[in-house]
């Protein structure tokens, strides 16, 4: 697979999750009787979330680029490669440990820089609190936040990739993989629906767990796992 392969299948990865997001949000917004099976009692009004859009879509087209310009410096320098060319017989499971590491180093990245967003009162009101504008969230306003925010945030699956590629070649498919799971859980987490089979996952972070972070605007700093504010006690 050429380079050009790669960055078309990765954007087309990220513009899939996130119109799957667009729909599911306008269902969400629209259709009443699905209300039931919301955790909050607020609402946001549809007038509200079309007047966010214009910096949701402006941040995805931001993240596409950003993701064209990252895949293409990190092509050149060799850490990627196809599953076929990892050791036939552990392909699998090297992928499996590859996307879980990346996960972990990520959440982990993402614990540290969200509850400093909290913890010093000036990035606070200048640059996160726009994303706390939603107090009872819908999908796809997991994009909705500053521009530096997800872009700081954006740094965490490099630096599992540039971890693990100390031991070895990561696989693109490890990349896709955490790609499509950490987009549907964003959606999912920021959804405000009940969660249903997440909550069976140990140490998942499931919708309640984000939920509550929008809520009381303190605690519950990770977004992937439960268990790095399990370890540092900002559960709430
Ligand atoms: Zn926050
Ligand atoms: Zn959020």
């Amino acid at each position: 697979m050429g380079k050009n392969e790669l960055i078309q299948y990765t954007i087309l990865i990220i513009v899939s999750c996130n119109v799957i997001g667009l729909i599911f949000t306008l269902v969400s917004i629209h259709v009443t009787a699905l209300n039931r099976f919301k955790i909050q009692k607020r609402r946001i009004k549809p007038i509200t979330f079309y007047k966010r859009l214009p910096l949701i879509i402006f941040n995805i087209s931001l993240l596409i680029l950003i993701s064209y310009l990252g895949l293409y410096f990190f092509y050149d320098y060799g850490l990627f490669v196809e599953g076929e060319s990892l050791n036939k017989s552990s392909t699998f499971s090297i992928i499996t440990a590859q996307l879980f590491l990346i996960l972990v180093i990520d959440d982990l990245y993402f614990y540290f820089l969200h509850a400093m967003m909290h913890k010093n009162k000036f990035i606070l009101k200048k640059i996160h609190y726009l994303h706390h504008r939603s107090i009872a969230p819908v999908a796809l306003e997991y994009i909705y936040v500053h521009p530096l925010e997800w872009m700081s945030g954006y740094l965490g699956p490099f630096i599992g990739i540039l971890i693990i590629s100390l031991f070895g070649p990561v696989s693109i498919f490890s990349f896709w993989l955490y790609q499509i799971i950490r987009n549907i859980h964003e959606l999912d987490v920021h959804s405000g629906f009940k969660s249903k089979f997440s909550k069976w996952i140990p140490f998942w972070g499931e919708t309640e767990h984000h939920d509550k972070h929008h809520e009381s605007l303190n605690g519950n700093y990770a977004t992937t796992f439960t268990f790095w504010d399990e370890v540092f006690g900002t559960k709430i």
